[in-house]
């Protein structure tokens, strides 16, 4: 058993950040990487809305950068993974993939959300290499600007990011695989006024097509069983997110989605010393920058807490 004053779950930006500050307020933070290093950052290609990276950067570079400025200031990074968690008392335990117990006084929760995917074999081949397929408009819509695009999914995501690529692109055709969308009725709205955004409803995508880069999509009515080639350049998913929060269930209030519920402007949930930070708590923003934010947050909420009880 080890005993540790800062133990952080998860290795995105928030993660990251977290480590930086807690770092240097001499924290001695741990930090468990979890199974995916890097986070949702990991699967993107160029990321050029990220301050401070005038040229823009690759997604997996970034992070290196991420990972090195928390070493830097004596962060303990473990390739782990924590899989369960008892928050019923003062010291918080966790346990490791591995079969460590680790006893934490406070704890930054930093595991994020995972995209969801149709599940196709061309949508994650086309994913993982940059060629075209997204979960994130606002990360990768602009290296398709002047060419047809298509957003799946009908929620209130769906619709946002196809108002944000038709601002882009001269043709965004939405999926929506019923008769009626899931968004609210605002949202719809703004959608039928779009001259670029043309609905397709009851329609599923049964491929999207092209080796290396995307060059379209074979669609289906499931109404009519009418199937039909569409000539795009990009294919968005937007069909949802769950956050990485299953093992903190039991102790955390989490809301109808999963994301755990923080106390307005602050990082402090429902367990005194458990701070939530990144998209584990933010459904809204999902940013790489707004989770750094928190983060930070996080890690300053923490060593209030550990310095008001003379810990540190
Ligand atoms: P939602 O769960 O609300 O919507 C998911 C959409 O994807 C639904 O239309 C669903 O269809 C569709 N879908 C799910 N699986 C598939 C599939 N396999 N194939 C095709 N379509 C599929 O997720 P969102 O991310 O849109 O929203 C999450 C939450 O965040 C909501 O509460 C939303 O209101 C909120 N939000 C608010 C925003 C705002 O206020 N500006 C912006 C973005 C999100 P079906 O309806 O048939 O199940």
């Amino acid at each position: 058993m080890e005993h540790v004053h800062c133990l952080i779950i998860g290795s995105g930006p928030a993660g990251y950040t977290a480590a930086v500050y807690a770092a240097r307020a001499n924290m001695k933070p741990v930090l468990y990487t979890g199974p995916e290093p890097g986070g949702q950052l990991m699967i993107t290609t160029d990321v050029e809305n990220y301050p401070g990276y005038p040229e823009g950067i690759m997604g997996p570079e970034m992070m290196e950068d991420f990972k090195k400025q928390a070493e830097r200031f004596g962060t303990d990074i473990r390739m782990e993974m924590i899989t369960k968690v008892d928050f019923s008392g003062p010291v918080h335990k966790c346990w490791s993939d591995s079969g460590a117990e680790i006893h934490a006084d406070s704890i930054i929760i930093a595991t994020g959300a995972s995209a969801k995917w149709l599940g196709l074999e061309s949508e994650q081949r086309l994913a993982k290499n940059g060629g075209g397929v997204s979960a994130c408009a606002v990360c990768d819509g602009f290296f398709y600007r002047g060419m047809d695009v298509a957003v799946v999914g009908g929620g209130d995501t769906a619709a946002e990011e196809a108002l944000y690529l038709s601002k882009l692109c001269p043709k965004v055709h939405m999926l929506v695989r019923r008769d009626e969308m899931r968004a609210s009725k605002i949202m719809q709205q703004r959608v039928e006024k779009a001259e670029s955004i043309q609905v397709h409803w009851n329609t599923v995508t049964e491929e999207i097509l092209g080796g290396e880069q995307v060059e379209g999509m074979r669609i289906k009515n499931n109404k009519t069983g009418e199937t039909t080639e569409v000539p795009i350049k990009g294919f968005f998913v937007a069909i949802g997110h769950k956050p990485n929060t299953d093992i903190f269930k039991e102790w955390l209030t989490l809301d109808d989605v999963g994301y755990i519920v923080t106390k307005p402007g602050s990082t402090v949930t429902n367990v005194p010393g458990v701070f939530a930070s990144g998209d584990a708590q933010d459904s809204i923003y999902r940013q790489a920058v707004t989770a750094a934010g928190t983060g930070c947050m996080a890690a300053l909420d923490a060593e209030r807490y550990l310095t008001e009880r003379e810990i540190i």
